[in-house]
């Protein structure tokens, strides 16, 4: 029988970088079989076995950090310092999940409070069993180790399904854990394309689905896991606000602004995609933000555009934008496929695709507003809400604006700074998905409470 196979390739030079098989249904099936063996032995090893196992696959996975990221370079583009910057905040992310997996779901007890009767209670938190993770490609470690590493840590066993453009590495991520724990496949990678997906999905014997990628792929996953009542995260979609108020230092948020919209060329969920800035600073920011993006150039400070359908979407917000707005840096003629220069553009509708829907490249639309609550009502008007930023000196008045910005998260004064920091939860709202990764919420959301109330 010949296994159907597909290559992963590298999106600057369209080399093979691997070939990997497209595992069909049943073969997706067999892994949740052994997926749900593998999970009863990892829950019985307890919290303390689990945590030396995690924090030696740490181990495991800082000695290869080279190899990985060289895999995370070949497969995504993207510059070998930026791979391993994600890795490292991987492995962070790893050891805190390993070392506050007991405080935040052992048991405990809990003061009952009723009259009359005396009731001790315990209350704590139990695996669900086999977790499937289904990733995307922009950050192919650091995003479903996001799942995986807090699943793992609450006691599941895990299939993970990696992009069909960055399945290396998600291969490795697996044999890298084997060497921690040989004994039971705990943590599997099955490769292939969506409808391998589609089947992980499906399985009733998958008890969560942590999927991470775009929202039209978020509602399909749901409507599968509806057949089973499977209970999803949905990690999506992004089209971040960037405020600056009348206050900022606006060098800094010039600095963060470009690198925010730029890094890993524009491809990431929290990216910066909007920017809105206070009228009494707009020309004095643009200065700084013009005089800093003249020296950005796609293949030197960031990589090509990964997948190359992306290039069609990117392009096409371009000439929206440029058509009905005015060009600061770039046009059409910023794309040279499979790389994008930067683009930014003032003065676009906000009703205009550029401006509402996700474009996932190193474009920005900039517009000019009253004041700070202006920027933050057309900052608002998104169907998605998963970060943002806010530059003030005014640390109440930024701290106010963030939590009335509708998303799940929001920086002040840096960005996407909140991505890195293991113990904040990780998610967002409306079209950017539900559900939280990261935290005491991240391990949480891997396990089931368990109440139990004792009359003495
Ligand atoms: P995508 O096209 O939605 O794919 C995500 C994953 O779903 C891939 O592994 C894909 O497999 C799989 N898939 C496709 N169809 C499926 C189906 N019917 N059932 C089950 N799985 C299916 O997203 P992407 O292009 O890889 O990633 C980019 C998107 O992810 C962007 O929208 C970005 O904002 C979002 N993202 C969000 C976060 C966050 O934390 N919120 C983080 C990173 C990225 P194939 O690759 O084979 O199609």
């Amino acid at each position: 029988m010949t296994t159907l196979t597909f290559d992963s390739l590298n999106p600057a030079t369209g080399e093979i970088v691997g070939s990997h098989p497209k595992q069909t249904p049943d073969a997706v099936h067999e892994a949740v079989g052994r997926a749900q063996e593998a999970a009863a032995w990892w829950a019985a090893l307890g919290h303390a076995e689990r945590r030396r196992r995690l924090l030696d696959y740490k181990a495991v996975l800082a000695q290869h950090l080279k190899e990985l990221a060289e895999l995370v370079h070949q497969e995504t583009g993207k510059p070998v310092g930026d791979a391993t910057l994600e890795l490292v905040l991987t492995l962070t992310h790893l050891d805190w999940a390993a070392r506050n997996a007991q405080k935040v779901l052992g048991r405990r007890r809990v003061a009952t409070g009723m009259i009359g009767l005396n009731l001790a209670a315990t209350l704590e938190y139990l695996p669900l069993g086999v977790v499937a993770v289904i990733g995307p490609w922009n950050y192919p470690v650091f995003t479903p180790m996001g799942s995986i590493a807090y699943a793992l840590a609450a006691g599941n066993a895990i299939v993970f399904k990696p992009s069909e453009l960055t399945p290396g590495v998600g291969v490795r991520l697996a044999e890298l854990f084997a060497e921690s724990v040989p004994e039971h496949p705990v943590l599997q990678t099955v490769t292939g394309l969506g409808e391998t997906g589609a089947a992980l999905a499906a399985d009733p014997r998958v008890k969560k689905v942590a999927f991470t990628g775009s929202t039209a792929t978020a509602k399909r996953v749901m409507a599968a896991c509806a057949e089973n009542l499977t209970p999803i995260v949905a990690e999506c979609g992004g089209k971040d606000a960037f405020i600056v108020d009348d206050d900022a230092d606006l060098g800094a948020a010039a600095d963060a602004c470009l690198w925010g919209a730029m890094a890993n060329a524009g491809q990431t969920c929290v990216g910066v995609e909007r920017v809105y800035v206070v009228d009494a600073v707009y020309e004095s920011f643009m200065r700084e933000l013009s005089g800093r993006v003249s020296k950005v150039k796609a293949g030197e400070q960031y990589g090509p555009i990964t997948m190359p359908g992306q290039v069609e979407i990117i392009k096409r917000h371009i000439d929206d934008a440029t058509k009905a707005g005015k060009v600061i840096t770039g046009g059409p003629g910023s794309v040279r496929a499979p790389y994008v220069d930067p683009v930014i553009v003032e003065d676009v509708p906000e009703d205009s695709p550029a401006v509402r829907e996700e474009t996932f490249g190193p474009t920005i639309t900039v517009r000019r507003t009253r004041d700070a609550q202006e920027a933050l009502s057309l900052a608002n008007a998104s169907s998605y809400g998963l970060g943002g930023t806010i530059f003030s000196r005014n640390a109440r008045r930024a701290t106010e604006l963030a939590r009335l910005m509708r998303s799940g998260m929001t920086a002040i004064n840096s960005v996407i700074s909140f991505a890195g920091v293991p113990s904040l939860p990780f998610g967002g709202i409306d079209d950017s998905g539900f559900g939280r990764i990261h935290g005491a919420d991240g391990l949480r959301e891997f396990a089931r409470s368990k109440a139990i109330a004792r009359q003495r």
